[in-house]
C-alpha cells in the first residue's frame, strides 16, 4: 500500500500554525486510526471523516489506514477535518498523492461530505502563504475571505467528492489573492454633520477622537448616534492594523469585514455573557472587547451590565488585551479600543422628568463606581 502527507493550519487565538498530515494505508482491516490528537475528538473526527467519504461516493479503502497529525494537537478544530480525509484518500491510492502534497487544506467536513465554512481563514492562510504553502483549498463560502491574504492561490470546494474529483484531474479553479483595496473597503456611511445641535456632544467626539480619550455620556441624548460617529473622525486603519482588525473578525466567524479603512464598532447589550463580552478561550472565539479593536468599543446604558463585566474591562483598557486561561491553554486577543459609556440618570424608562428620589439616581449612577 502506500504513504501520502498533507498539511492543515491550527489556531490558538490569533496564532496559526502549519500541521503536518500524514496518511498510511496497509493491508488489514477497513478501519481509521487518529494519531496525535486529543482523546476525545478522536472518535468525532473519525466518525465524520467515515461518513463524508463513504457519503460522497467513494468506497471506503480496503485498508487499514493510520492518519498522524504532527505536532500533536492539544485541541481539535474540525477545520482539519479536510486534510484528513483527502490525505487517507491518497494513501488508499484515489487521489493522486503528488497532488495533495504541496497544499493546505481547510474545512469542516459535514455527514453528507459538505464541506462546512470554518472561522478564521484570514489568519490561517496568510500562516500558510507565510510558511511557503501559497494553494489553499478552503470551503467556497469562505473563499472570498481568503482571496484577500495576499499571495494566496485560493481553490474553493463545496463537496467532498469535487474536490476528489478535481484533484485526480487536477482541474481546481483558483483565486490568486490581492492586495486589499481600500476602494472596496466598508466605509463609514455616517458622519458628525448629521447630528443636530448638540454642540457639546459633537466637542466631545472630536476631543475623543483627536487625543484618544475615552467617553461617558449621560443624560437622554443620542448615544448611538453619537458612537457610530466616532468612526467617522477616527484615524483610518493602515497596512498591519487593518490586517490584525480583519484576523480578528474572521475569527470571530464576521467574515464580511475584510482589511479596511474604517475602525470597527462593537455595541454588545448589557445582557450578554461575560463569554461574548471578553471571548471564549474553549471555542477559541473572542469577545465583543476585541471585536471592537483599533475601533470602538459602546456599552449603552452602562450601569446595567453585570458587574464582573464592568470590572473586567479595567484589564483591557490597562493593557490593550484580552488574557483568557482554560483547560490546557490560554490565549490572548487584541482589546485596544476607545470606550463609550452612557448611562441615564436612574433606572426608570420615564427620562428626566420622572419621580425617583435622588438616592435611587445616586446608586444607580453608583454602579459605575469600580
Ligand atoms: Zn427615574
Amino acid at each position: 500500500m502506500s504513504h501520502a502527507s498533507t498539511r492543515t493550519i491550527t489556531l490558538t487565538g490569533l496564532s496559526a500554525h502549519v500541521v503536518d498530515v500524514e496518511a498510511d494505508a496497509a493491508p488489514g482491516d477497513a478501519e481509521l486510526h487518529l494519531l496525535g490528537l486529543p482523546e476525545l475528538s478522536v472518535w468525532p473526527a473519525r466518525a465524520r471523516i467515515r461518513a463524508a467519504i463513504l457519503n460522497s461516493g467513494t468506497p471506503w479503502p480496503d485498508a487499514r489506514i493510520t492518519l498522524s497529525v504532527t505536532p500533536a494537537l492539544p485541541v481539535y478544530n474540525a477545520a482539519a477535518d479536510l486534510a484528513l480525509a483527502v490525505a487517507a484518500l491518497a494513501a488508499a491510492g484515489l487521489i493522486p498523492p503528488e497532488r495533495i502534497a504541496g497544499r493546505v487544506f481547510l474545512g469542516e467536513l459535514a455527514l453528507d461530505g459538505q464541506i462546512r465554512p470554518i472561522r478564521g481563514v484570514l489568519p490561517m492562510v496568510a500562516a500558510a502563504v507565510r510558511a511557503g504553502f501559497s494553494t489553499v483549498v478552503v470551503p467556497a463560502e469562505c473563499a472570498w475571505e481568503a482571496a484577500h491574504v495576499p499571495g494566496a492561490v485560493v481553490m474553493p470546494a463545496t463537496w467532498l467528492a469535487d474536490v476528489v474529483d478535481q484533484l485526480r484531474h487536477a482541474a481546481f479553479r483558483d483565486h490568486h489573492g490581492r492586495e486589499p483595496d481600500p476602494a472596496q473597503s466598508p466605509s463609514c456611511a455616517v458622519d458628525l454633520a448629521d447630528v443636530p445641535g448638540n454642540q457639546a456632544a459633537r466637542r466631545a467626539l472630536e476631543v475623543c477622537a483627536a487625543g484618544g480619550h475615552h467617553l461617558f455620556l449621560s443624560g437622554d441624548g443620542p448615544a448611538t448616534m453619537l458612537a457610530e460617529r466616532l468612526l467617522g473622525i477616527l484615524p483610518p486603519l493602515t497596512g498591519e492594523t487593518a490586517r490584525e482588525v480583519a484576523e480578528i473578525h474572521s475569527l470571530a466567524g464576521h467574515p464580511g469585514r475584510v482589511p479596511g479603512v474604517t475602525p470597527p464598532l462593537s455595541a454588545p447589550h448589557h445582557s450578554e455573557t461575560a463569554a461574548a463580552i471578553f471571548g471564549s478561550v474553549a471555542a477559541n472565539r473572542p469577545g465583543a472587547v476585541s471585536l471592537a479593536h483599533r475601533g470602538v468599543l459602546h456599552l449603552a446604558e452602562a450601569p446595567e451590565f453585570a458587574r464582573p463585566v464592568l470590572e473586567g474591562l479595567c484589564r483591557p483598557l490597562d493593557s490593550g488585551q484580552v488574557h483568557l486561561a482554560g483547560v490546557g491553554r490560554s490565549v490572548r486577543y487584541p482589546a485596544r479600543f476607545t470606550l463609550i459609556l452612557d448611562a441615564r440618570p436612574c433606572p426608570c424608562p420615564e427620562g428626566r422628568d420622572c419621580a425617583c428620589i435622588p438616592e435611587v439616581r445616586r446608586r444607580y449612577r453608583a454602579r459605575l463606581a469600580l
